[in-house]
């Protein structure tokens, strides 16, 4: 075997940047981390070309003493902890020493920094190699300016990996929005290739939201403030109207943290769930105080998932929080409660002394506490309480989770072939007699999910869903092709057909011969618009109508890059949509059929799951949208057309008998005479 060599540091510093820094987004992580750790109250970030080219962040932190320049650059350097006990109580960002030599080891760097007391120095490193500390300018009275220049570029491999500027951007500016709403006292300045993009000005949550969302967004939200077992939840989370359609609108930050925690995002979900449809999804700024003892950091750099001691204690009080104030049982400001910060966790460590003092939901308050009715809730139905299992679920998992929870109980055969122990079954939902456990399941909605109704993931299964998700395009493509041909051969001369009423307001009866055929009113004129956006839009000639305001098509960072990237086909579609602003879109015409839809709806519904929709064109999911859009500018089922627009209609369907609406279900009925006269056994 080979000897077994020390590896220099500069080649296993490049071996760990792999860790700390995978793509640009984590450099700028890093160094923001560092500028907050340093203390700044002013922090701006530049980048450039997705950051490949450029990554520069400038603070007024306390600066790096001459003497300790060259350190920042090595491995397992910190200025943070010194011993293991430190570790204990890390109260910064950074801890690791790691950021400033992996990232100096992948790309050329220089740190120019001032103390208070000292000058300006500067020192460089190109791919690992450093440069020596000389005198510089460009700092103010202190501070920090980090400029990391051609990120990766002598690791080809990974930059290859890398996405396309604007991909990496989108996820940079992410970053940036989530520090600007979790650190809202700290002023930020985040520039793209030397535009700027966000400003905020360290003047508290009010202002960062304004920064990244906009004046809009305060008539949309609740604010809150609240405390309970002594967690301190506050923030802004959207009214029920407010729903957005995907996920790029959450935040949780815990003790100044973001995190990604199913416990947490499920609770709100589960909260939001009875107003919120089906692939709509909350919008929520989080913050959430807990004492540090009660949840373990993750300390790789770069995973925000958290462990937490007590999952249905957190799951509880976040639920029951929203809930309350979504539910109208309590104002969102009525929650605030001044507790100082040691009460505070002393109300954590003995949360059942603290539990009806801490909460204030007039028609929810409790006259048990939580451990007490959870031993009564449990003696009633111990079938309805069975021991808590501890399940980590992905994140995407967990709204669908919530989905099937609240349908009620699930079955035992629906829940799949991995269920670990079938005691633990949950009972069908009984009905007629209440049970105790029941009135206690209303009062203390924490204890109703106690029950580990939770579907086990299937890989295969998914993989199945997936597909079907592109297939069903595929497929409609497929249908309507065989459509259009099968209704070549049902063409009839409309001359021959004579008018015979209408039934019901919705079907038009029209004579032919021997035949009589019933039109579906809504179905075929839902069928005519479809027909026509997509001939125009196949053709690029769609008719388009002016808007007398231009509609702002407001969007998050995530969005609007999908929307960029497909902007010709949005174009192709018949709007007229412009990009006066990086994440605002003014759309100034609109194709004529869709004169009457809801922009806002539509909208929405694009940008619904993008994720999913990485596998197919947009192209396609505009058609289907144009479906469902034509159905609903379509004269609906019901509503009296007069003889003059009944035959417009018709003359329009000219003659094809065969049409089917988008949907696939059929605009024409045909009924013979034969027919007819079997019904009333006139032949048999
Ligand atoms: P860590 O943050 O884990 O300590 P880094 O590699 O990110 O490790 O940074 C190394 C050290 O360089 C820090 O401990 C700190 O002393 C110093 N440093 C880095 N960035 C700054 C900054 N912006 N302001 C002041 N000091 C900094
Ligand atoms: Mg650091």
């Amino acid at each position: 075997m080979a000897k077994i060599n020390i590896l220099p540091p500069h080649i296993y510093n490049r071996i760990s940047a792999g860790e700390v820094v995978d793509r640009p987004y984590s450099v700028v992580k890093e160094l923001v981390e560092n500028a907050i750790d340093a203390g700044a109250t002013e922090i701006s970030i530049y980048i450039e070309c997705g950051g490949k080219q450029l990554i520069r962040v400038v603070d007024n932190g306390c600066g790096i003493e001459r003497e300790d320049l060259p350190s920042a650059y090595l491995p397992h350097a910190t200025s943070k902890i010194s011993t293991a006990d430190d570790l204990e109580g890390v109260m910064t960002l950074g801890f690791r020493g790691e950021a400033i030599a992996s990232i100096s080891a992948v790309s050329q760097m220089t740190i120019t920094s001032k103390t208070a007391t000292g000058k300006c120095y500067k020192l460089s490193c190109d791919g690992g190699t450093l440069g020596q500390v000389i005198e510089a300018t460009g700092i103010g009275e202190h501070g920090t300016d980090v400029c990391v220049e051609n990120l990766f570029y002598h690791t080809p491999v990974r930059l290859g990996y890398l996405r396309t500027d604007k991909g990496e951007e989108t996820e940079i500016t992410t970053f940036v929005s989530r520090f600007i709403l979790n650190r809202a006292d700290i002023a930020f300045t985040y520039y793209v290739d030397e535009k700027r993009v966000l400003q905020s000005y360290g003047e508290g949550q009010e202002d960062a939201m304004l920064c990244v969302y906009g004046n809009e967004i305060f008539n949309n939200c609740f604010q809150i403030d609240a405390q309970k077992h002594g967690i301190h939840v506050y923030g802004y989370i959207g009214n029920t109207n407010f729903s957005k359609p995907n996920k790029s609108y959450q935040c949780v930050f815990l003790n100044g943290r973001h995190i990604v925690n199913t416990t947490i995002s499920s609770a709100i979900s589960g909260a939001y769930m009875s107003y919120l449809m089906k692939r709509q999804y909350p919008f929520y700024v989080l913050h959430i105080d807990m004492p540090p003892e009660s949840f373990d950091v993750n300390v790789h750099p770069n995973k925000a998932d958290v462990r937490l001691m007590d999952n249905k204690l957190v799951y509880g009080c976040i639920y029951s929080i929203i809930s309350g104030i979504l539910d109208g049982k309590a104002q969102a400001l009525e929650y605030i409660v001044q507790m100082p910060k040691t009460a505070q966790e002393q109300a954590y460590t003995a949360p059942i002394a603290e539990e009806a003092a801490s909460v204030k939901l007039p028609e929810f308050e409790p006259s048990l506490t939580y451990e007490q009715a959870r031993k009564i809730f449990e003696a009633d139905s111990p079938k309805l309480a069975p021991k808590k299992q501890v399940m980590e679920l992905p994140f995407e998992e967990v709204e669908e989770e919530i989905q099937e929870k609240k349908k009620g109980f699930i079955p035992i055969d629906q829940i799949g072939p991995y269920i670990p122990n079938p005691s633990t079954t949950p009972p069908k939902a009984k009905i007629g007699k209440t049970s105790g456990a029941e009135i206690l399941q209303k009062k203390f909605p924490d204890l109703y999910f106690e029950s580990p109704i939770i579907k086990f993931r299937d890989p295969e299964s998914e993989k199945e869903k997936k597909e079907e998700t592109i297939d069903s395009f595929e497929a409609n493509k497929k249908y309507l092709a065989e459509l259009d041909e099968k209704s070549k051969q049902n063409r009839i001369e409309v001359t021959d057909c004579t008018y015979a009423g209408k039934l019901f307001n919705t079907y038009l009866l029209y004579e032919q011969g021997d035949c009589v055929y019933i039109i579906d009113q809504h179905a075929a004129h839902e069928r005519l618009i479809f027909n026509r956006l997509k001939e125009q839009m196949e053709k690029r000639v769609v008719v388009r109508q002016p808007m007398l305001l231009p509609y702002s098509l407001k969007l998050n960072a995530f969005e609007s890059a999908f929307i960029r990237e497909n902007l010709s086909v949005v174009r192709d579609m018949g709007f007229v949509i412009d990009e006066p602003t990086e994440n605002e879109f003014a759309v100034s015409e609109i194709p004529l059929d869709l004169q009457n839809i809801n922009l806002n709806a539509f909208f929405n519904e694009i940008l619904g799951d993008i994720s999913g929709y990485r596998a197919i064109k947009l192209e396609n999911i505009l058609k289907d949208k144009l479906a469902s859009t034509a159905c609903k500018a379509a004269v609906k089922g019901g509503m009296n057309l007069t003889k003059e627009e009944v035959s417009a209609l018709f003359a329009l369907m000219d003659g094809d008998m065969g049409l089917k609406c988008p949907h696939g279900r059929p605009v024409v009925v045909k009924l013979t005479k034969t027919e007819l006269e079997k019904m009333f056994k006139r032949i048999v």
